[in-house]
């Protein structure tokens, strides 16, 4: 049989799931071993002296490292690195992809390279709690001014973003968390990539469209495909999958991705060795998890939104049709994922009795795992977030999040139905 390799025009033609498990390695690198070994080595050997001038020329004066350059050290790149970045790619149709110690190492890395002092930003919300943290934080300490998009489906509110935005200064980055959590809105990435070739003209340069894809991941939604630049997960989540490692990917163009990777070096927040190697290990069964996981969430939220006890079911599968969500859901996402919100009637105090009685569900933060998990987000994940604008996202005492795992889902609904007689 022929090995995959990258030479195969970046996997075309085949599927997710073939590539998932063998795209980017030959057994005969590494003595005929037909999974790739972890190569834990901090530094790498030059066969001459003239060698490594060469390779330190390419590395630091580039222009890019050539696709098979010499190793250096661990820190710019290791082969279980570079490996797992190549995989990443093809999953998300990127010519070039980088991954980090965790999704927030990727996300301020990206931030950094592409955002200068002086500038300002836009974006979707509500933001992840640490994204927010970031913007409004230390990035806002270094003189860049973060806007928030009311609206990311209305090019007006975009529009009226920008207009303040622009008196602080030209806007560097557009920044797109969609799906959002916990509120599941959805942002039109199409709209606000032909928004920022307009900003192009009125400003010297257009400004770069990051996408936080976390909330569904490169299986459900392809951001780059829609006209997005740069697009950054939490591996930690769905394609890690076992809640056991943290790490985080940038995928996008060699131009995009290069000096993000460069900071990386500066930063020191790559992916070691043993986290690239589970993150392989992981990707294979990474379309089996999430096709169960999605089949689970849609029999659970449908489950929940007919019983008596709970109020409401915030699920993508239940967007309204007609609605402008709904019309771009279908343009730009492959499914609804297994992570969703619900109220249940009652507040606090309902809502925690029922956590309590639990007994297949893990009561924890984070998403994407083989286990299902739960959380009250209003005295947890939202913890930090004032009660106004908890409000204007939809959390309130009575919110709880669910992420679904791969469980048997009879097993699950009958976990959440008993645990509901208690509320
Ligand atoms: C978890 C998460 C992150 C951060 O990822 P870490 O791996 O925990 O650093 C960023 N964005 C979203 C939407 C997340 O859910």
């Amino acid at each position: 049989m022929t090995p995959v390799t990258p030479e195969d025009a970046a996997g075309e033609g085949l599927h997710p799931d073939t590539l998932a498990v063998g795209f980017g390695y030959d057994p005969a690198e590494a003595y005929g071993a037909v999974k790739p070994p972890i190569v834990l080595s901090s530094t790498f050997a030059y066969p001459s002296a003239a060698a490594a001038k060469d390779v330190h020329r390419a590395y630091f004066d580039g222009p890019a490292p050539e696709k098979d350059a010499p190793f250096i050290y661990a820190r710019l790149d290791h082969p279980s690195l570079k490996l797992l970045q190549t995989r990443l790619a093809v999953l998300d149709g990127a010519e070039d992809a980088a991954a980090f110690a965790s999704g927030m190492a990727a996300i301020s890395a990206t931030m950094l390279a592409h955002l200068k002092p002086g500038q300002s930003m836009l974006h979707t919300t509500p933001l992840y709690g640490g994204t927010h943290g970031l913007l409004y934080g230390p990035l806002t300490g270094l003189g860049i001014r973060p806007v928030p998009i009311a609206d990311g489906l209305s090019r007006e509110s975009v529009e009226a973003a920008a207009k303040t935005a622009l008196q602080h200064g030209p806007i560097g980055l557009i920044h797109v968390e969609s799906p959002a959590n916990p509120t599941a809105g959805i942002a039109d990435i199409a709209m606000i990539a032909a928004f920022a070739d307009e900003l192009a003209k009125r400003q010297d340069a257009r400004p770069v469209i990051s996408v936080d894809n976390t909330f569904l991941g490169s299986l459900l939604q392809r951001p780059l495909a829609h006209g997005a630049d740069l697009c950054i997960t939490s591996l930690t989540k769905y394609a890690g999958g076992h809640s056991d490692l943290l790490g985080g990917c940038l995928t996008g163009s060699l131009e995009r991705v290069g000096p993000v990777r460069m900071l990386r070096t500066l930063l020191g927040t790559h992916m070691d060795p043993f986290t690239s190697w589970l993150l392989l290990r992981s990707l294979e069964t990474f379309p089996l998890r999430n096709a169960r996981a999605n089949a689970n969430a849609g029999a659970i939220a449908a489950f929940l939104r007919d019983h008596p006890k709970v109020e409401s079911v915030t699920y993508l599968g239940f967007l309204e049709q007609g609605s402008a969500a709904k019309a771009v859901y279908d343009r730009q996402c492959r499914g609804a994922g297994s992570t969703f919100s619900f109220k249940i009637r009652g507040g606090e105090a309902e809502a925690f009795a029922m956590l309590d009685r639990l007994k297949v569900f893990r009561m924890a933060v984070s998403l994407g795992g083989t286990e299902s998990l739960i959380c009250h987000s209003a005295t947890t994940t939202h913890y930090l977030v004032p009660p106004d604008i908890r409000r204007e996202v939809g959390v309130t005492d009575s919110s709880l999040r669910i992420s679904v795992g791969i469980e048997h889902p009879d097993d699950l609904i009958a976990d959440l139905d008993q645990a509901l007689k208690a509320s």
